[in-house]
Order: structure tokens, then sequence, then C-alpha cells
């Protein structure tokens, strides 16, 4: 938990609730442990839709499809969703999930390797949830980048790992160093890119929300 319990119970109080069928899927997918995006995270994602107004989002890391659902519910009548999930099993439940969607006829689902099919992926996408294997964010970057039009909007999930990027490499298990450098450098890219402006948010496992700006920022 990056921040206080209490703070955090409070917020999500606050918080509106689902549709039901989304509330249903939910219950469902925590229930099976499916890792799906947390209330906060949820909050922030429909508030950037219903303000920024896509066109076309590109998802990465669709799991069972909670999340694309999600912003399939928010995201402007003409829009529509690319996803990319990559294990089996996985993707036979998110086909099943999103077949189900009341927008599933503006959600493309697409299976395979995120790497692979982001390198063949034209066009550009406005609205971009990076959601999938943290250690892969950095190789992921370039691709990104190059799918952001001007003023599209990246937005990467768990980047703080539970708080755990905060602290020195040397109290991370050996285990977990790879992964704890690898973030770092993500963050640290994000942030001194001198075409992206981006700010880390402490919400849900730690978010960034980066805009590929028109001209490069003059003060750097
Ligand atoms: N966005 C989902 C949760 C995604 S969990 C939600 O909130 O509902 C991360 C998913 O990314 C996992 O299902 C994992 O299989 C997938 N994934 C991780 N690395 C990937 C890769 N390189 N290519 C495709 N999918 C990947
Ligand atoms: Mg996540």
């Amino acid at each position: 938990m990056i921040i206080d319990e209490h703070i955090r119970e409070y917020i999500n109080s606050l918080e509106q609730d689902l549709p039901a069928e989304l509330y249903e899927l939910e219950k469902r997918l925590l229930e099976r442990k499916v890792p799906i995006i947390r209330k906060e995270a949820q909050t922030l994602l429909r508030f950037l839709l219903l303000t920024r107004r896509p066109e076309r989002i590109l998802e990465v890391g669709t799991a069972e499809g909670f999340s694309s659902i999600l912003m399939s519910e928010y995201m402007p009548k003409d829009c529509r969703i690319t996803t990319i999930e990559k294990v089996p099993m996985r993707i036979e439940q998110a086909a099943l999930n999103l077949g189900k969607a009341r927008r599933a006829a503006d959600i493309t689902f697409l299976n395979g390797e995120a790497q692979t099919i982001l390198e063949e992926l034209e066009g550009t996408y406005d609205f971009i949830f990076l959601d999938a294997a943290k250690g892969q964010y950095m190789s992921f970057l370039p691709e990104l980048k190059r799918l952001l039009p001007k003023d599209g909007m990246l937005v990467t999930d768990n980047v703080l790992q539970d708080g755990s990027l905060a602290k020195s490499k040397f109290s991370i298990e050996r285990r977990d160093r790879t992964i704890h450098m690898r973030m770092r450098e993500y963050l640290y890219a994000l942030t001194h890119d001198d075409f992206l402006e981006t700010v880390v948010l402490p919400v849900g496992d730690g978010m960034t929300l980066s805009v590929k700006l028109n001209d490069q920022i003059g003060m750097r």
C-alpha cells in the first residue's frame, strides 16, 4: 500500500459505483485473483476518458478484459479500443467477456506478444494504457512513443510496485532487483524525455500520466 489505508478507504468510499455488469465482473475476477486495476485507477481512467475524449485507445495487457470494458463504457461514442494479451488462458476468458460488452463492436482484441504487435501497429492512438509485464515497459517505450500523436496521453499502471520502488535496491530481494532497476529506468526515461511531460502519481499502485508535447520544453 502506497498511501495510508484509512485515506484510501475514505477516498474509495466517495467513489461512484460501477455499472452493475462491470461490478459483477470485477467481483468474479477478484475472487479468482486476476490482477485488475484498483478502484482509484478506475476513477482516474474514467476521469481522463471523460475529459480528454480520445478517438483511439490502445491497451497493453488485457488480462480478462475488465479495464478495456471499463474504458469502453466511458469513451466517446465514436472511439475504438485495441487491447493486447498474450497468455492463452487469459485470452480465452477475455474473448468471452469482451464479446458480452455493451460496446463489443468497438473493441479489437489482438493476441500475442505485445512487443511484436506494437511494432506492427499503424496509425496513432491518442490514449494508451500500459498495464502489462513491468519489466518490459522500457522496451515498449519507443514503440509507444511512435504510436502517440502530439498531445496524446500514455497512462502507465503499477509503477511504484507497492512502494518498493522508493526503497534502495539493496533492501530489495535479489530476485526482485532486475524489475526494480528496470522500473526505475522507465520512470527516469519518462520524466526526462524532451518530448514527454510526465507526472508520477501515488494512486493505486502508482501511476504515471505522460503527454507527448508539440515542441521540446524550452526550459530543459
Ligand atoms: N488491464 C487489466 C489487467 C492486466 S494484468 C485490467 O485491469 O483488467 C497484465 C496482463 O498483461 C496479464 O494478463 C499478462 O498476461 C499480460 N501481459 C504481460 N506481458 C505481456 C506482453 N509482453 N504481451 C502481451 N500481454 C502481456
Ligand atoms: Mg495493473
